[in-house]
């Protein structure tokens, strides 16, 4: 299967996309058997305009704590990555958003994520959402306090 991009849109035409390398980890993280354990991480970009690029992505690693369907990102490594990538790129990589993995097929924002998205991802810019499911992914944005689902294109 060729690696491909997947990319997302919203009404009025803003892109997400998710580069290839990106989609095969995150895919690879998919809780399809009965012990896998939920996953998350950050997600790590650039803005070009109204548009976002994800190129890299933190991944499950010490001091996250991860149960079937409940998972904290307490690992330093997360936070440490984003300031390696922004340091390596000379500014243009920054923190996008948050990623993580349901057990279910077509996943959708628990109140436990609308909550914890509310408390804990303060930016005044685009900010970017993604579940990974086992069978689809739901990628979202959220600006200011209100978060929205974005099309698959
Ligand atoms: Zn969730």
């Amino acid at each position: 299967m060729d690696k491909t991009e997947i990319t997302y849109t919203d009404d009025n035409g803003h892109l997400v996309v998710i580069m290839p390398g990106v989609v095969e980890r995150l895919l690879s993280y998919r809780q399809i058997s009965p012990v896998s354990l939920e996953a998350a991480g950050v997600l790590i970009g650039e803005r070009r305009e109204n548009h976002v690029v994800i190129h890299a992505i933190s991944e499950p690693g010490p001091g996250d704590v991860r149960t079937r369907s409940t998972v904290v990102r307490k690992g330093r490594h997360h936070q440490a990555l984003v300031n390696k990538l922004h340091h390596a790129s000379g500014g243009t990589m920054n923190y996008l958003g948050e990623w993580h993995t349901h057990p279910e097929r077509f996943p959708s924002p628990s109140n436990t994520d609308k909550t914890s998205w509310q408390r804990e991802i303060m930016s005044e810019e685009l900010m970017i959402l993604i579940i990974v499911g086992q069978s689809a992914m739901w990628c979202g944005k959220k600006l200011g306090r209100t978060t929205s689902a974005l099309k698959a294109c």
